[in-house]
């Protein structure tokens, strides 16, 4: 099964994201941890994506989708993908419905993660991650199970993004609103798109996004 998690900045797209790849074996792409993988690594991918995520404005499509078509190329996306952060803008989906359809693949469902803006600058704001295994936590939304140690790998390290402070999410939400949200028509009319409410609890949008998946829940 393939999906695209929709929603802007702060949504829950990568802590869901990543659930689902744990609970059903699906493969997460997020080109924003691939952007940044790029910058950290200084490639040529890098250099020139570098300064547009500090302002918080959009890479160009001819990066992102560059990057996105290499990896679904890839032996491991076969058995499905969870898109996340991927397409932004009517011109990336557009590209990846080309990128599908040369390859026999289709696109199942695109999941709607609806939060006010309000909210999202609180959820950036208080955003870190395991510095080892990427997991995804809160200040005050998700903490660790054991102070200061990372629930599914042990380490003791995590990081914050340099672009999750308030100033930089007005702009992100600014793009998401003017660029991405007019992919949701787009997705309505082809008739995938499911929505979920994405201010409830954590394991409530977990199964909430099951539900429209269609796998059972326990
Ligand atoms: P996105 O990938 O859409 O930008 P994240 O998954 O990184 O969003 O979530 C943003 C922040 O909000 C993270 O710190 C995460 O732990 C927290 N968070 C995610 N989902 C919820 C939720 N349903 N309720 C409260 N906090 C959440
Ligand atoms: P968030 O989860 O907070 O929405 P991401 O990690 O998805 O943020 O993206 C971080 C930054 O990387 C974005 O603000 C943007 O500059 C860039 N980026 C990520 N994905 C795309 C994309 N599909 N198109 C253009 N820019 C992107
Ligand atoms: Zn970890």
């Amino acid at each position: 099964m393939n999906l695209i998690l929709l929603g802007p900045p702060g949504a829950g797209k990568g802590t869901q994201a990543q659930r689902l790849e744990r609970a059903h074996g699906l493969v997460q792409l997020s080109t924003g941890d691939m952007l940044r993988a790029a910058v950290a690594a200084g490639t040529e991918v890098g250099k020139r994506a570098k300064e547009v995520m500090a302002a918080g404005g959009l890479v160009s499509d001819d990066i992102v989708v560059g990057i996105i078509a290499d990896r679904i190329a890839q032996d491991d996306c076969k058995n499905g993908f969870i898109l996340d952060g991927f397409p932004r803008t009517v011109a990336q989906a557009e590209a990846l419905d080309t990128m599908l359809a040369e390859r026999g693949m289709k696109l199942h469902h695109v999941i709607d993660m609806q939060v006010d803006d309000e909210i999202l600058v609180e959820r950036v704001s208080g955003r870190y991650t395991c510095a080892k295994c990427n997991a995804g936590y809160h200040d005050k939304f998700h903490q660790p199970k054991v102070a200061g140690v990372c629930d599914i790998c042990g380490s003791t390290e995590f990081k914050r993004r340099a672009d999750d402070n308030a100033e930089t999410v007005r702009s992100r939400l600014e793009a998401f609103h003017a660029q991405t949200a007019p992919l949701l028509p787009y997705y309505e009319s082809k008739g995938v798109l499911g929505t979920v409410d994405g201010m409830a609890a954590i394991d409530e949008v977990t199964r909430q996004i099951e539900a429209v998946l269609g796998f059972a829940t326990a």
